[in-house]
Formats: C-alpha cells, structure tokens, sequence
C-alpha cells in the first residue's frame, strides 16, 4: 500500500490524485506570479518553479537563481501554494529550504548522492526523478540514499527514459510506474512534459500516466510558451490548462473510483464560465 506524503499541507497518495503545475524556470515576477494564479484557478494545488537550472548546455540560461527564489517567496504568499523547486547543488540547501516545501532532485542529479544524503538529513519532502538512463532498480536505490538517512519522505518521478526513439524527446515508461508501485510504498508521479517535448503529446502522455496508476502529475506550463527561456515547446499554455486539468481529472476520477479524492476537481460549469 502506498504511503501519503505531504507537500505543505497537500497530499500525494492513494486516496488522491493531485496535480504539481508551473513553468519551467521563474522568468520574471509577473510570469510567476500569472502562471501561478492561472494553474490554481485550474485546481493545480502545488506550484513547481525552477531557480536553478541544470541544462546541457553551460551557455543555456541557466535560472535567476537568488533572485528567482525571493519571486516564489513572493508568489507563495499571494497565492497560499505550497512551491517545489529544483536544488542542484547541495551548497545552496539551506537558502532553497528557506523556501520550498519541496525539493526536487532531477533527473540529472539523481545520481548525486552527496545531495540526496544531505536531503535525507532534513525533513523536506524530496520529489526524485528518475535519471535519463536510470533503471527502476537504480532509482530505488537513489531513493534509498534519502530514506536511511531517516527523511522518508519522498516522492517519485518517472518523467521518460532515453531510448533508440527519436518522434519525442524522452520515452515515457509507463510501465515503470506499474512496478514501482509493485515494488515500494512511495506514491509516484508522472511528468509528461519532458518525456513528451512538445505541447500536443502531454495530454495524451498524462492520461496514460492516470490509466497507470500514478498519483499525481508534474506539468509545466507558461503563459507564452514561444518566449519562454527554457522548455516552451513542452509547455501548455495557462490558457488551454483549465480544458487539460478538466480532461485529467475526469479520468482520473473514473480510475481512482469515487472514495478516493481528485482534487481540484473544478465543477464543469465554473470552467465553462471562466
Ligand atoms: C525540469 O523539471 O525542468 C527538469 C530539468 O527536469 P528533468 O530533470 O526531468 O530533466
Ligand atoms: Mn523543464
């Protein structure tokens, strides 16, 4: 049985399906806090933000950092959502804990071990994500870095696998999302965006992400994807998020049967209005 964890006061377990919204990297304070508004208004109960970008090119932008993270102090207190972002680097912990509820490991530092031992000292719940060549096997074991350390909290990410396959960016393994249920009591979420790479795949690739089991969903979104400093060929846009969040949920409600909680459910008939 899979075990409920936290992010602030929101949870992530059997009993709900809870959706974790935001753009790739706080760009600017307005496009933050709009963002942040637009995918709330849409039932989205956790912002994810990034301050610190860990991209394969050094030349890349690379996140407003300091800055960024006084933005999402910001947001977080005009909006109430609890905000994930990315640590990449164990020396900034204590200033992105000032912040975030949550901290999110990527997929390229899951094998940073000094880091998630860091993480597994303090209590902030950790969202791993599962490296771009990691076998379950292997992101288990990362995850296990967090747990003996005594933080069992701890959520985990399939966001695509780097197969032959070339038609998207990464191979979303669903399957993946079916064992590690099987094999641990840690609620898994999926995160479409990057295994999709472009817009039109990430609605399909979450409903097959519900169809599967998982807990939730880590979406990116931005209000003008065509400007966006990283990911916008990924990104919803804020406007089309309330249609996608709707088409979600009712699926997810569907699978997850009607005890269990989907929140941000959002009335069809508000939708409508909006
Ligand atoms: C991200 O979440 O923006 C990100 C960089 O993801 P990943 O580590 O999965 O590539
Ligand atoms: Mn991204």
């Amino acid at each position: 049985m899979t075990d409920t964890v936290h992010i602030g006061d929101v949870p992530f377990g059997p009993s709900h399906f809870t959706t974790i919204a935001g753009p790739c990297a706080v760009e600017s304070r307005e496009m933050a806090l709009q963002t942040a508004l637009a995918v709330q208004a849409a039932g989205a109960r956790v912002l994810r933000a990034g301050v610190f970008k860990p991209r394969s090119s050094p030349r890349s932008f690379q996140g407003l950092g300091t800055r960024a993270l006084d933005i999402l102090h910001e947001v977080k207190a005009t909006t109430g959502m609890p905000v994930v972002t990315e640590l990449t680097d164990v020396r900034r912990l204590e200033e992105v804990a000032d912040i975030a509820d949550a901290v999110q490991v990527g997929a390229r530092n899951m094998h940073n071990y000094a880091l998630l031992t860091e993480l597994g000292r303090t209590e902030l719940p950790v969202l791993l994500k599962r490296g771009l060549s990691a076998t379950v096997d292997e992101l288990l074991l990362a995850a296990e870095y967090v747990l003996c350390e005594g933080n069992e909290r701890v959520i985990l990410c399939e966001r695509g696998i780097r197969t032959f396959e070339s038609a998207y960016r990464f191979t979303l393994d669903v399957a993946a999302v079916a064992v590690l249920h099987e094999r641990t009591h840690l609620p898994v979420v999926v995160d479409p965006s990057h295994a999709a790479g472009r817009r039109a795949l990430v609605l399909p690739l979450s409903l097959a992400a519900v169809a599967v089991g998982a807990d939730g969903l880590l979406v990116e979104v931005h209000p003008a994807p065509h400007l966006a400093l990283c990911d916008g060929d990924q990104a919803l846009r804020t406007d089309e998020f309330a249609a996608y969040q709707r088409q979600v949920q009712r699926l997810g409600a569907f699978i997850r049967g009607c005890e269990a909680e989907v929140d941000g459910l959002v009335p069809e008939t508000e939708l409508e209005s909006a």
